[in-house]
């Protein structure tokens, strides 16, 4: 019998964390759990270190990780607890780790998935944060360690199913016009401008085809979402800005497409469950049981597609222009979404103002390359500084 692969998933207490250890709960002979990690949700990281047996849990303080201990000590379990940043790059570059999801959300994902391509493993992608972040430093430390990058988010992992099996990060070599990123247009997509002044967070969160956390949620329905992702496929595909294009499709089956010189369009579908591109990610090549439904052709309705409403969703058209001026701006972007986004999921924030925060912090700030990490994570710092003075006015 071969070896398991070991298997880090960072973010385990998540929505992706979640829907990855379903999966991984199909083939125990296949995958075992090395580590998990969670921030401050101990509860469900204890009940996922009972079903799963990790050698190792890691929370975000010190606290939680003594009650967990405790809890872990009552139910005669040898697993150690750690806590911190550093104790993610650590787990994560274990020798018998072989796999890592990535799915802690924002930033703070960034240091530990940039950690795991240091020790050469099999990345699978769900944190797109990273590579707005350090998209350029990122892709560098993958290729300089021999790891291996595999995209989780839905469209990008339709799009790398829908390349060449030889692509070699070129699309004019590869015939290829236009990688076509869909967008379900999310919750608002019909709202008009007077009446987007007022929707709350628990509007934003109420997705019409995903279940997801609640930063994602509110990035998809102002179209943030599918800026980060606009910026994740120039880095995972090398694509050009002019070589991306986003179309609304509001019934989210067709996940993205490829459209070649030729007139062909190759694109992956499926229904909207994540679980579909996290076995593809973790098995690739091979195609594994995933517990999705077959999509059932009979039933669908209409598949329709539009442009999107660049005017009501600016978010979209600041996501390219960061990627056009590049630098440290799609970095100082993402910490200003990031700040603007937490404040109106806590009600201190209009939704229609999370742009005018994230387009201040870019007017205020020197968007010059930072070349190292801790350059990076330093403007990010800034950046949020600067976000959260700006929210104290609007
Ligand atoms: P979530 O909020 O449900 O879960 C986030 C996870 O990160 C949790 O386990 C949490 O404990 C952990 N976490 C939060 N802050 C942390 C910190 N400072 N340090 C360490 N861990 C921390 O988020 P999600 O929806 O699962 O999304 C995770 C990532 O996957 C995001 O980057 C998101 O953009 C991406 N993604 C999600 C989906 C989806 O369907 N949910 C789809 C595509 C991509
Ligand atoms: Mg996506």
């Amino acid at each position: 019998m071969t070896k398991p692969q070991g298997v880090v998933v960072l973010g385990a207490t998540g929505s992706i964390g979640i829907n990855t250890l379903d999966v991984l709960s199909r083939y125990p002979e296949r995958y075992q759990v090395i580590a998990l990690t969670g921030h401050q949700q101990w509860q469900r990281l204890l009940q996922q270190a009972i079903q799963f047996r990790p050698a190792y849990v890691v929370v975000g303080d010190a606290v939680a990780a003594a009650q967990l201990r405790e809890h872990l000590a009552l139910a005669a379990l040898n697993c150690e607890v750690l806590y911190g940043s550093q104790a993610l790059e650590w787990v994560v570059s274990l020798p018998e780790v072989d796999v890592v999801m990535a799915a802690i959300v924002g930033a703070a994902g960034l240091p530990s998935a940039l950690a795991a391509a240091r020790a050469g493993k099999r990345i699978l992608l769900a944190n797109k944060e990273s590579l707005v972040v350090a998209g350029h430093l990122f892709m560098q430390t993958v290729h300089a360690h021999g790891a291996v990058l595999l995209p989780v988010d839905s469209e990008h992992n339709a799009i790398f199913q829908s390349l060449p099996a030889n692509y070699a990060g070129n699309p004019d070599l590869a015939g290829i016009r236009k990688i076509i990123l869909t967008a379900s247009g999310g919750p608002f997509r019909t709202l008009s401008v007077d009446a987007l002044q007022t929707v709350t967070a628990e509007d934003a969160c109420r997705h019409p085809n995903w279940v997801m956390g609640r930063k994602i949620s509110v990035d998809s329905a102002s179209l943030m979402n599918k800026g980060l992702e606009v910026i994740e496929a120039h880095w995972l595909f090398a694509a050009k800005p002019e070589q991306i294009e986003v179309v609304v499709h509001p019934q989210s089956v067709i996940h993205s497409m490829v459209q070649y010189r030729d007139g062909s369009v190759l694109a992956q579908l499926g229904s909207p469950d994540m679980r579909t591109p996290i076995a593809c990610a973790l098995a690739w090549p091979e195609r594994i049981e995933a517990g999705v439904e077959s999509l059932d052709f009979y039933q669908l309705s209409a598949l329709t597609f539009e442009a999107p409403d660049r005017q009501r969703f600016p978010c979209l058209d600041l996501a390219f222009e960061v990627l056009h001026s590049g630098g440290d701006a799609p970095a100082v972007l993402n910490a200003a979404n990031e700040v603007a986004v937490a404040a109106f999921l806590q009600g201190d924030l209009r939704f229609v103002d999370i742009p005018v925060v994230i387009t201040e912090t870019l007017s205020r700030l020197d968007l010059s390359a930072s070349s190292s990490l801790d350059g990076l994570l330093a403007k990010d710092a800034e950046a949020r500084a600067l976000a959260r003075q700006r929210l104290a006015i609007c």
